[in-house]
């Protein structure tokens, strides 16, 4: 891998720039209580650090790649008006970009407003796991190339992810984990604060426990978790319940910390969103495991920031995929 991903000095700058905002975010969440946050439209909590993410990465995104298309989560209209945020916002890029104006901010961040149909573009979720940032729990930058619907490039940053799969997950972990997969070439990780390049490839592996290792969000307007049980008594097993919040969930099932990542809809008319899942699912399959939604579907990146068609997530070892698959049907759990 070292040598494959040397080839591609740009993917290794995006690498590079995922590890920096991973230092910006921790320095931003640990004055979480202090950093302005706004609610959006969709009554969602929106920080400083969302934004200046997406300020930060869409640049250099730009710089790296002539004419690139990018599809990402915030709108510079959440923050024109909003000073106290601006201002914070400002300091915290300005940790990247030193001359940054608040002009510069507000057309990065609108650099995402791609509408990613049909062509190949870049989807970045700047703060997964927003509501987790601001608790102080996990959360993940996360980042991902769509070539014409399919997922080719992904790159995962989770800031309070220890890179030892032995630490418990509700460990906050001083130094951070990165995640990243190129299609074909497997799924690897290496600490956010890395210094040389030399990652550890990553596979999703089969437990042989009674219990099976369910994980699901902390937030229950998030996904139904409690039919994870019915699931797991389908399956002759005990439920192992494991919460975490945002795309790390993909990233503990693809290095075997759990067996399955289930998200069962709460609103039967909620549409996933393409940032929130397109750098997952490269990850864990390219790890071994299987992805689809909860019908068994294929995810869909080619509609635009919804994912039409699709009802819920289910990530899991090849063992349990279709088995989960054949529980949600035959107890009819998907809304
Ligand atoms: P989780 O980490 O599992 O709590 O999921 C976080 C993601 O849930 C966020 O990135 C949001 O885009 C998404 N989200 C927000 N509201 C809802 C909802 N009502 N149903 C499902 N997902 C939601
Ligand atoms: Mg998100």
């Amino acid at each position: 891998m070292n040598k494959n991903i040397s080839h591609d000095a740009n993917f290794r700058e995006c690498l590079d720039i995922v590890a920096a905002c991973c230092r910006i975010a921790r320095a931003a969440q640990q004055a979480s209580l202090t950093l302005p946050q706004h609610s959006k439209s969709d009554s969602t909590p929106v920080t400083a650090a969302d934004f200046a993410v997406q300020a930060i990465i869409n640049r250099k995104l730009g710089q790296f790649y002539k004419g690139v298309k990018i599809l990402a989560e915030e709108s510079s209209a959440d923050l024109k008006t909003k000073s106290s945020l601006l201002k914070r916002v400002c300091e915290l890029v300005g940790m990247n970009w030193p001359t940054v104006s608040a002009e510069n901010i507000t057309s990065a961040i609108d650099m995402g407003n791609h509408r990613g149909i049909q062509e190949s573009y870049w989807t970045l979720d700047p703060i997964d796991g927003t509501k987790g940032f601001i608790r102080g729990a996990q959360y993940a930058i996360a980042l991902a190339f769509i070539d014409k619907g399919e997922v080719t490039k992904a790159i995962m940053g989770c800031p309070n992810l220890s890179t030892s799969k032995d630490k418990s997950l509700d460990a906050i972990s001083p130094t951070g984990s990165i995640f990243f997969s190129l299609k074909g070439k497997g799924s690897w990780v290496l600490p956010d604060a890395y210094t040389s390049f030399d990652p550890e490839q990553i596979s999703c592996k089969l437990s042989q426990s009674e219990e099976i290792r369910i994980c699901g969000s902390v937030e229950p307007l998030h996904s139904v978790t409690k039919k994870n049980d019915q699931i797991a008594q389908f399956l002759n097993k005990r439920n192992h319940k494991l919460k975490i919040d945002s795309q790390c969930k993909y990233a503990i099932v693809s290095r075997g910390q759990a067996d399955a990542f289930i998200r069962l809809p709460t609103d039967r008319y909620y549409l996933e969103k393409v940032w929130d899942h397109a750098a997952g699912l490269l990850i864990a399959s390219e790890a071994g495991a299987i992805v689809s939604d909860a019908n068994g579907n294929d995810l869909n990146f080619r509609d635009g920031k919804e994912m039409l068609g699709n009802k819920g997530i289910v990530c899991a070892s090849p063992y349990y995929h279709p088995r989960i698959i054949t529980a949600i049907k035959d107890l009819q759990l998907n809304l």
